[in-house]
Order: structure tokens, then C-alpha cells, then sequence
């Protein structure tokens, strides 16, 4: 087990402690059928920044993790949970094992470690108005994914986003002297909406919206999936997730509908 001890590992409560009471060499990372299909069969483990050898999460576990996290978000029993499992800043500072990249927007209301349930070293989180795909974020989950084994990406786009309508507004009416840095969002988002405005020109304005927020995540996750050489090969060969994701500001509900597996 290398420089990071069976003791240590134990310390370490979001560790599956499934994988634990196996023999060396029998670090199982859950039920096989969990996503990394491809992974070498034989040793799922990934090399831990402590030193030592830490197991990987697969994909559909880390997906049903949030998927808890959030029901418990929804149902008022969030905070309980997440203090329950609060660490101490010092046990992570050799090291984090992030089970899963969020690519979210950010809006103040969508937090991912809250709306989640999630505490402290859980999640590796990018944070970008319109939860849009350019060069760094496709960098930083390209770093989280690689870096740390992480197997799934979640692109969290949220109803009535500031950045989908700024886009709306800007195609209907054209602003002279937008601040160039705030153009590029914009534009980024852009392509998607006036391919959902071509298809459906008849939309009202909140099912447009609506739908726009959708397109754009839905357009970032396929950007994630293609964009870059390295995570279409952790897609092929190591069991990668993209999924899309919507939250609802009124209900506090997270929605993956976009790239989920079937069970
Ligand atoms: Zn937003």
C-alpha cells in the first residue's frame, strides 16, 4: 500500500470502506459494472499526490452520491449530514481525492458543495458565469481528472441564469461597447441559443429561456466530451462521465438529464 498506511486510509471517512477489509491487491472499487469499463481490470487503484494508492470512485457512484447529497439538500436534512462529516482542514492538506468535477455557474444560489451536501475535499469545483467551456476550464477538469482519478464531470447550469439571458437580450438587441471580456461569455453561449431560436422560432419567452439553459448545458458537456483529446481518451478507456445537469432555483432540485447512463 506504498507510504499512505491501511490506518491512514481509515482515517479517511468518504474512502468506500468497501474497498478496506480486501486482501492487498484486491482494492475493488465498487460494483464492476460501475462505469470504467475499460479501466485495467486488475487495479483500479490510482496513484494517490500522498504518496501512496488511493481507489478511484466510479462514475455512477459518484453520480448517485450527489443524487443523495441533493435529496438530502431538498429535504432540509442538508447541514446535519455534511457536519456529521466535517474534517479537519489539516487531514486534507497532503493531499485530496475530489470524487467528482463540477462545472457549474456562478450564480451566488448554486453553490455545489451546499446544493450537494458535500464537505470539505469532496468536490473539485469551476465556477464561470454561464457555466461556459473555454480553453481554462476544459484545463482544469482535464488537471482533476487526470491529477486525481476523478470520474465524473457534471456541467450544473441552472433556471433563469443571468448568463442565458444576458445572451437573449444581446440577440435581440445588439449593444454597442459591451465590455469585451463580458462579450466572450456571451458569445460563448451564443450558439447554442440561436440554434435552439432557428429550430423553434415560436418559443415564449419562458419556455425559451428555459430551453436556452438547457442547450447551453447541454452544449458545454458535449464540448467537454470532444474538446479535448485527453478526456475523450479517459472517456474511451477509463470509465470518464460527462453529465448535464439543471438546478431549479424555486425547488432547490438538481435535474441530470443530459448523458446519463441507463441503469
Ligand atoms: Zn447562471
Amino acid at each position: 500500500m506504498g507510504a499512505l498506511s491501511r490506518a491512514q486510509l481509515s482515517l479517511d471517512h468518504r474512502t468506500p470502506l468497501g474497498t478496506l477489509s480486501q486482501p492487498e491487491g484486491r482494492l475493488d472499487a465498487g460494483d464492476p459494472d460501475h462505469g470504467a469499463t475499460n479501466r485495467t481490470a486488475s487495479d483500479p487503484r490510482i496513484h494517490s499526490p500522498r504518496g501512496g494508492y488511493a481507489p478511484m470512485i466510479p462514475a455512477k457512484e459518484a453520480l448517485a452520491r450527489l443524487i443523495e447529497g441533493n435529496r438530502r439538500f431538498v429535504s432540509d436534512q442538508a447541514g446535519k449530514a455534511a457536519f456529521a462529516r466535517s474534517t479537519h482542514p489539516g487531514e486534507l492538506a497532503g493531499g485530496q481525492f475530489p470524487f467528482a468535477i463540477i462545472l457549474g455557474c456562478s450564480d451566488s444560489r448554486v453553490p455545489a458543495e451546499i446544493v450537494f451536501d458535500q464537505g470539505l475535499g469532496d468536490l473539485f469545483v469551476i465556477r464561470v458565469a454561464g457555466n461556459i467551456v473555454a480553453p481554462s476550464q476544459v484545463g482544469s477538469v482535464e488537471f482533476a481528472a487526470e491529477r486525481f482519478g476523478t470520474r465524473l464531470v457534471v456541467v450544473l447550469g441552472h433556471s433563469s441564469c443571468g448568463a442565458i439571458l444576458a445572451t437573449l437580450e444581446e440577440l435581440a438587441r445588439p449593444t454597442e461597447g459591451q465590455s469585451p471580456n463580458l462579450r466572450s461569455i456571451v458569445d460563448r453561449i451564443r450558439p447554442s441559443v440561436e440554434g435552439l431560436l432557428e429550430v423553434e422560432p415560436r418559443l415564449d419567452s419562458e419556455s425559451l429561456v428555459h430551453r436556452a439553459v438547457r442547450a447551453n448545458i447541454r452544449a458545454s458537456a458535449s464540448h467537454l466530451r470532444h474538446g479535448s483529446a485527453l478526456l475523450e481518451q479517459l472517456i474511451a478507456n477509463d470509465g470518464l462521465l460527462v453529465v448535464g445537469a439543471e438546478y431549479s432555483l424555486e425547488l432547490g432540485k438538481v435535474d441530470f438529464f443530459d448523458g446519463v447512463p441507463k441503469r
